[in-house]
């Protein structure tokens, strides 16, 4: 349940709110608004009957059910759409945002010349896997703690934001004390411990949707955590697994980027990288992505894909991301920019 309080309602009144919805067996979430606050109501086992009586309370202009099983991430108990600052990047904001940089740190100097060449390419942000979740045990792992202390190095040195995956529970601490933003992968987002304890971090979240999840899987994961106190959600459709097989290697669902937007206020973003897997496809699908209302790309480039440790076929070289980039224009912003407009 969602009580919307009154446009000029008291702290008193929503403090009175927010004690009956304790009271009647929910946890009350509040958003404060620009002219009014909003308490979402959740939890399980409470006496709904009771919650809708407050349409009685003073100060409260009106109860509604939230239909979908996922509350918090839904835009009905947020006006306004969530922005992250990732160390200082906010992503959901006016402009695009694009994180770019090879799938896995290998060397220092893979990872400078690819941070400078993607920072002077216009990219915002810096991504490189440290941990990597691969399907065969015998692929490369990563460098791990090594890769770790790169990325805090290329960080201070060039000066971009750094987002890395996450894999353990074990590791949420370390990762935190050497990157901006924590990436939980396609493979681990359906892994609830894991999600329990990034909800406490201190980091923003880019949450991927798995390979076989639904949107409302993906959703309800999110609600994960946001339920356990972590607001700084930013959700990846990075391709999901169709009977198409052969010619791509995921089926990049740009309608799932439009859908969540419309069910959520948590900013979205698409990976054509790994949404394709074929470098050819990378610049018409970011194009694709932005004019549908993704709120950024995140796209691997590599110094040289050829001798990439991972992910090297769906990997840019530093110039094809600088043409990528230079393709990527403001009218294409407009466009996602011009069909909100048209909605509201
Ligand atoms: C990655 O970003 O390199 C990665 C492994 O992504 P995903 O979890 O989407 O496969
Ligand atoms: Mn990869």
């Amino acid at each position: 349940m969602v009580i919307n309080m009154a446009a000029g309602s008291s702290e008193a009144e929503l403090q009175h709110v927010i004690d009956r919805v304790i009271e009647c067996g929910f946890q009350p979430h509040v958003t404060r608004g620009a002219e009014r606050a909003i308490v979402a109501a959740v939890g399980s086992g409470g006496s709904r009957m009771a919650l809708e009586a407050l349409k009685a309370a003073p100060g409260v202009e009106d109860v509604v059910p939230i239909a979908h099983p996922f509350k918090l991430v839904s835009k009905i108990v947020k006006s306004g759409r969530t922005q992250v600052d990732v160390g200082g990047v906010i992503i959901g904001g006016e402009d695009a945002v694009v994180i770019a940089g090879p799938c896995s740190v290998e060397s220092r100097e893979q990872l400078f010349s690819t941070a400078r060449a993607i920072k002077a390419a216009g990219a915002t942000l810096l991504r490189g896997g440290a941990y990597k979740p691969r399907t065969s045990p015998y692929d490369f792992q990563g460098l791990g703690i090594e890769a770790l202390r790169l990325l805090r190095e290329v960080r201070e040195e060039v000066g971009l934001p750094v987002v890395t995956e996450v894999m353990s529970t074990n590791d949420i601490q370390l990762i935190s004390d050497h990157a901006d933003m924590l990436q939980v992968g396609a493979r681990n987002m359906q892994n609830y411990d894991l999600l329990r304890q990034l909800a406490k971090a201190k980091k923003p979240i880019l949450l991927k949707r798995g390979p076989s999840a639904s949107v409302k899987e993906w959703l309800l994961a999110a609600e994960y955590l946001l339920a356990g106190g972590n607001d700084n959600v930013v959700l990846c459709e990075r391709g999901i697994k169709t009977f198409e097989s052969e010619m791509t290697r995921n089926t990049l669902d740009l309608a799932a980027v439009a859908l969540v937007r419309e069910l959520s206020h948590l900013p979205v973003l698409a990976d054509p990288s790994h949404g394709t897997g074929k470098r050819e496809l990378i610049a018409p699908a970011s194009r694709a992505a932005l004019a549908i209302g993704a709120d950024g790309l995140i796209i691997e480039v590599h110094p040289c894909p050829e001798r990439a440790l991972s992910d090297g076929a769906q990997s840019l070289t530093l110039e094809e991301f600088a043409r990528l980039m230079k393709g990527l224009s403001a009218p294409i912003r407009s466009v996602a920019t011009a069909q909100e407009a048209a909605r509201a």
